[in-house]
């Protein structure tokens, strides 16, 4: 099929989109449920509306834009991701996915070429998760991971504003039932990949097959605060010193166990953090990401116990209470072969990756068969004003994808 997709019109769009909350670099800040992430769905919604798409939104944010199919019995084809953006974000990090999908359905109505079944454009809402915890909260609203209850209910990590409160004051608390698109045939995902390796290895495309499994904890230790000058040292309850042995050990356990996972501490508090006085409690956030979910637990209990151990000699206690939990997800092997065959007719050079982020597909995967493609970002830099990527990637990207998305809902039941 000859589809006359406008990478340009794709281009344009991601720009225009931009100018909404921008900052310093040439990002945004367009946090979730927030004044600038209303009018960036009101632009979705225009664009989408002008190619006759039926724009509906659910009760938790998430937005649909469908275009119908030949057959009415047949369940919708889902292409999608998130406009919202982390405080310090780039232009492509979602709004990628979202666009792309757009593009698909706009030369489908320029050339009046009707798929079997529906698509749907999906805006999920909240996906960074940088105000409303958890990250990709609509998805997992919609997807029935958490509740339409819980996910109103939930605080900003700022002011406290409830989820409920702040979508309604965006006006766009719909009225859909947010687990109607858990009912989709298939999910698409195209995503800036957020890391260097296809750009540093050449790829025009990744073909994502699963992501990885993470656990994420807030680890505490206590120990106590004293005189850094009068206080001797084998009197002391020092915890910061054994936070550092902690995270040495917990490095060490990772290349012992398994050098092709991940271990990062994100975030590092000490108390009460004055000059002169010996640290009596620090707490960091601390995650393990692996492929495999065994591997995963393999690795926490090693850190467990290691980190047990060093309490015990430095007389400190330790608690680590995990908060953000993915078991590993493994994507429909139907769909990375659609995306595969697409990116050979394109002379797409492409590469089977796993994710290490996070992304909504994790929850959709969880209801239907779902798959995502990743296109190279510039030095791998995400989750910041200067994320960028190529014209050309994007255009290779949106090829694929909707070679993909359209063979789909030509073909599967
Ligand atoms: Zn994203």
């Amino acid at each position: 099929m000859n589809l006359p997709l406008s990478p340009d019109r794709l281009w344009d769009r991601l720009m225009e989109l931009a100018e909404i909350g921008p900052i310093p670099g040439g990002g945004n800040n367009r946090q979730a449920l927030s004044a600038l992430d209303g009018q960036a769905r009101t632009l979705l919604k225009r664009w989408g509306e002008e190619i006759g798409l039926a724009v509906t939104t659910d009760r938790l944010g998430n937005m649909a834009l469908r275009r119908e199919g030949r057959d009415p019995t047949r369940k919708p084809i889902l292409v999608g991701s998130h406009l919202d953006t982390q405080p310090t974000g780039g232009k492509f990090d979602g709004p990628y996915g979202v666009l792309a999908g757009l593009e698909i359905l706009h030369a489908l109505h320029e050339s009046g070429t009707l798929t079997e079944a529906p698509i749907i454009v999906v805006n999920w809402t909240g996906e960074e998760g940088s105000r409303f915890s958890p990250s990709l909260i609509g998805c997992a609203g919609a997807m029935g991971i958490l509740t339409e209850a819980d996910v109103l209910d939930r605080r900003a990590n700022d002011d406290g504003e409830r989820y409920g409160d702040a979508l309604k004051a965006t006006g766009w608390d719909g009225t859909a039932e947010p687990t109607l698109l858990a009912g989709a045939a298939a999910y698409f995902e195209a995503h800036i990949e957020q890391g260097p390796v296809l750009e540093r290895e050449g790829y025009d495309v990744g073909i994502v097959t699963g992501g990885f499994a993470t656990e994420r904890a807030l680890v505490t230790v206590t120990g106590e605060t004293s005189h850094a000058g009068t206080t001797p040292m084998e009197m002391r309850r020092d915890a910061l010193l054994a936070t550092a042995e902690m995270m040495m050990a917990a490095e060490a356990i990772l290349y012992r166990v398994a050098p092709d996972g991940r271990m990062t501490v994100c975030r590092f508090m000490v108390d009460p953090g004055a000059d002169g006085v010996v640290p009596g409690e620090v707490r960091f956030s601390f995650d393990y990401r692996h492929p495999s979910n065994a591997t995963l637990n393999q690795l926490l209990s090693e850190a467990d116990a290691a980190f047990a151990a060093i309490a015990l000699r430095r007389k400190v206690s330790v608690i680590r209470e995990p908060y953000w939990t993915f078991r590993a997800v493994v994507f429909d092997q139907g769909l990375a072969e659609s995306l595969r065959a697409a990116a050979d007719r394109h002379g797409a050079r492409h590469l089977d990756m796993l994710s290490g982020a996070g992304h909504d597909a994790y929850h959709a995967a969880a209801r239907m068969p779902a798959v995502m493609l990743f296109i190279p970002c510039h030095g791998g830099v995400s989750h910041h004003p200067s994320e960028s990527i190529s014209r050309e990637w994007s255009e290779k990207g949106l090829r694929v994808l909707a070679d993909a998305v359209i063979a789909t809902a030509n073909s599967r039941e």
